[in-house]
């Protein structure tokens, strides 16, 4: 099962100039001697990688602690479970919780001449290992505080993108720092013209909701497709007497949502199995999948999967069609339709010129 990319999408080959290595200057041991130039070899690893991503999902938060790397992990586990190829990329500079959640607290990672190898997350089902590349695997000890300026973590957004080696993946998940800040700017300029969604974690009080509705504007300022909100520790269920009740009050969130016309697309519990499957680096979508907390997340894996799908046939149609016009006159597809039988060349032109809804006459003009 796979929304993987449509021929016209192919990677970009390295420039001849290019040295060929997989990761940015900065860590290379030739850099001191390198006469390359340098910004466009950053420029095309970054453009080599994103090709062969086919939908990024950023989720994002106004407010830190409201469950947005809980929603990234759960998602991202929930797209694996379904068989699509999976990376997880975690861009929260100051709490990379991605290698926590999924299961790799205190390991490292060495740069190859490829890059840097994301952490494969194995589980019994999953097709296809998830990826998580995380500035946790840099660090030297897992305590040290980052205390960096904005240029380094615009350098660390480049590094995240450009220098693991990410291979072909279906959906990559990016776990975002909380707000509308520079690494969320510097990544949104990146991933221009990529195909980008965005997933809004809020919990559903009044104080977190102010401050999502400024990451609802961002998102319609910038054109970033808004799949919708995730109302995290929405709801718990008592262990005791299992009544069900709301810690935090969700009186205005729907009316606010609605009236900025964002969707609603799941309300997550607040659920001890659910803190303990990220504590413990299985997210609970894949140890539990019938669950009440898998259940709760599988409206935003089918948002994240119908939307790549839509555009996925969106950007296929254009293909067909770009060749329907540029090619069907070309030498190279008449040269293709010659490895046809001659008795079904015609008919295969009237079908390819009929699907694209084409009233142009395809036919070779010779
Ligand atoms: P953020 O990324 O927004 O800072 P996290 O996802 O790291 O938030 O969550 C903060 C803490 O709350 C973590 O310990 C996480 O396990 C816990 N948590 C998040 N969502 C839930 C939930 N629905 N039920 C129980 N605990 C949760």
């Amino acid at each position: 099962m796979s929304v993987s990319h449509f021929p016209g999408r192919d990677p970009l080959a390295l420039a001849p100039e290019d040295c060929g290595r997989g990761h940015a200057c900065q860590f290379c041991p030739e850099e001191e001697q390198c006469q390359l130039e340098k910004g466009h070899h950053e420029k095309r690893l970054i453009e080599t990688r994103l090709a062969q991503i086919g939908q990024i999902i950023m989720v994002m938060a106004n407010k830190g602690g409201v469950g947005k790397s809980t929603v990234s992990a759960n998602v991202a586990a929930g797209l694996a479970a379904q068989g699509y190829r999976v990376g997880v990329a975690d861009a929260d500079i100051h709490g990379p919780n991605q290698s926590r959640f999924f299961g790799f607290v205190g390991e490292r990672v060495r740069l190859s001449k490829k890059g840097l190898p994301p952490k494969n997350f194995e589980y019994p089902g999953l097709q296809y290992s998830l990826k998580v590349g995380s500035l946790a695997f840099m660090m030297e000890r897992d305590d040290t505080p980052i205390v960096w300026r904005d240029a380094y973590k615009h350098d660390f957004m480049h590094h995240l993108i450009g220098s693991f080696d990410w291979g072909p993946l279906d959906f990559l998940v990016i776990d975002m720092p909380p707000g509308t800040g520079n690494e969320l700017i510097t990544l949104s300029d990146m991933l221009e013209g990529h195909d980008v969604a965005a997933l809004l974690a809020t919990t559903p009080q009044e104080v977190a909701l102010m401050d999502s509705l400024k990451a609802v504007r961002f998102c319609q300022e910038r054109g970033l497709p808004l799949l919708g909100v995730v109302e995290n520790m929405a709801g718990v269920s008592c262990p005791h007497c299992s009544g069900h009740f709301h810690v935090f009050p969700r009186s205005h969130l729907a009316e606010a949502l609605a009236s900025a016309d964002v969707t609603s697309l799941a309300q997550i519990p607040l659920s001890l199995a659910l803190s303990s499957g990220s504590d413990t680096g299985v997210p609970i979508v894949v140890s539990d999948p019938e669950g009440p907390e898998a259940q709760a997340f599988a409206p935003v894996v089918t948002a994240c999967v119908a939307h790549a799908q839509a555009g996925f046939a969106e950007a296929a149609k254009h293909s067909l069609h770009g060749l329907a016009q540029a090619g069907l006159e070309s030498d190279e597809l008449e040269q293709a339709l010659e490895s046809v039988p001659e008795e079904q060349r015609d008919t295969l032109r009237q079908q390819l010129a009929s699907l694209l809804g084409s009233s142009n006459d395809p036919s070779p003009q010779n």
